[in-house]
């Protein structure tokens, strides 16, 4: 098995906080990866050694997220959070607690985390605690919340749709007590910041089994606390796949096109994410009417790939493959407007009208003149055009 240089530098931590007298172990996601053998994401290690205690032990050191015990550790190269052993003291609001209670030992931390196959420690000997069948849960591909669930969604209502992120991603089911009790607190959800909630939902568009977590999402009730007619459109996302969580969002809004803009609101969409939406809708209307020349040009290549997915995974058939779009744009007699082989200053040069916002125009003709074929990108060429044809028409 690949041992990731992350793991390595976590078990060099390790090593030094165990030769300062206290405990220390691998915990988290990395142990659940690592015994998936999937690739690891950042390694956690959690010890019996207080922040400040931590702080002492290594030289170089930054307070990450200290009132929560987290101190990251950079002395051995790769950074690594070390976080101290620790509860979450009481809940209200079925929001997860501002203070924590730190303690000395692993099991009381290990119990305080959502699922059994994400409350397992590795130490530094390669050994596994696993305290609540976890490894067992991995084996059966189930995900089963640590204790009783309806208490533990109570505390912490975000668990429910994390329980449905991780069966999106592992493939697992959810453990039937576990999915009853979401099914009965569901309601809770409406508690959670809706930028958490967005968080989880973006982790399910990256996902291997989107269509499967999105099952869940419907059966498990959250989904009527939730913006999109997912019940409804569970089809349309059957192929669905994505390695970036925008392609989701510009999805679930070409879906629901009546809702784009409570879809925007609900899930706290970033300026970044609203362009990316609305470039891509464009691409799709703009591909129902069969691409032109001026939009293999103007959109980028992974816009129209992503245009071209939207019409296949809504099964509309297209007379063309998605290889085909890189032939096309690489074709076009310029790519970019760089390219095009007058500027405004000739066109300056060539009238007596003063700069204006007609030179746009008359350089985005010119683009559409060559991109047709109709005049070739050459000053000559493009100054005959100009005089002859554009100013006389225009
Ligand atoms: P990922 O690969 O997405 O990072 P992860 O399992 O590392 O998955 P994180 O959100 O990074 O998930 O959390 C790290 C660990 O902290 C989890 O494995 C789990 O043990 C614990 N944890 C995180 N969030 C919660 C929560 N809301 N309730 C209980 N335990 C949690
Ligand atoms: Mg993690």
């Amino acid at each position: 098995m690949k041992v990731s240089n992350d793991w390595r530098v976590a078990l060099r931590v390790i090593d030094r906080i165990e030769k300062s007298g206290f405990e220390a172990v691998i915990v988290g996601g990395a142990v659940r990866d690592h015994l998936l053998q999937r690739q690891i994401n950042d390694v956690d290690v959690a010890t019996s050694a207080l922040p400040s205690e931590v702080k002492e032990i290594f030289s170089s050191t930054v307070d990450v997220g200290i009132e929560h015990g987290t101190v990251l550790v950079l002395d051995e190269g790769e950074p690594i959070e070390v976080t101290t052993y620790r509860t979450e003291g009481t809940y209200s609001d079925y929001r997860r607690p501002e203070e924590v209670a730190f303690v000395r030992n692993l099991e009381e931390d290990l119990q305080r985390r959502d699922f059994t196959i994400n409350a397992m420690a590795f130490t530094k000997d390669g050994q596994i605690i696993d305290l609540f069948g976890g490894k067992e849960d991995i084996e059966n591909k189930v995900i089963r919340a640590v204790g009783n669930p309806n208490v533990r969604f109570r505390e912490d209502a975000l668990r429910m749709l994390r329980a449905i992120r991780f069966s999106a991603q592992l493939g697992f089911s959810i453990e039937e007590e576990t999915l009853k009790a979401i099914q009965i607190d569901s309601d809770l959800i409406d508690f959670i910041a809706n930028e958490r909630i967005a968080m989880e939902i973006a982790k399910i568009w990256k996902s291997k089994y989107v269509n499967y977590g999105l099952q869940l999402l419907i059966e498990s009730n959250l989904t009527k606390y939730l913006v999109g007619n997912f019940a409804e459109q569970l089809d349309y996302w059957r192929t669905f796949k994505a390695e970036k969580s925008e392609v989701g969002w510009a999805y679930l809004c070409l879906l629901n096109r009546q809702e784009i803009q409570n879809i925007i609101d609900f899930y706290r969409l970033s300026n970044k994410e609203k362009n990316y939406i609305r470039s891509v809708l464009n691409a799709f209307d703009a591909l129902r009417q069969k691409w032109t020349a001026m939009d293999y040009f103007s959109y980028e290549l992974e816009i129209l790939e992503t245009a071209y997915h939207f019409a296949r995974w809504q099964n509309v058939k297209l007379p063309f493959e998605k290889e085909d779009i890189q032939v096309v744009k690489n074709n076009l007699p310029i790519k970019s407007i760089e390219e095009l082989a007058i500027n405004g200053n000739h066109l300056m040069a060539w009238t007596t009208r003063k700069r204006g916002p007609w030179i746009k125009v008359a350089l985005d003709a010119a683009i559409i003149a060559v991109l047709n074929g109709y005049v070739e990108n050459d000053v000559d060429k493009l100054k005959e055009w100009f005089l002859n044809d554009f100013i006389n028409e225009g």
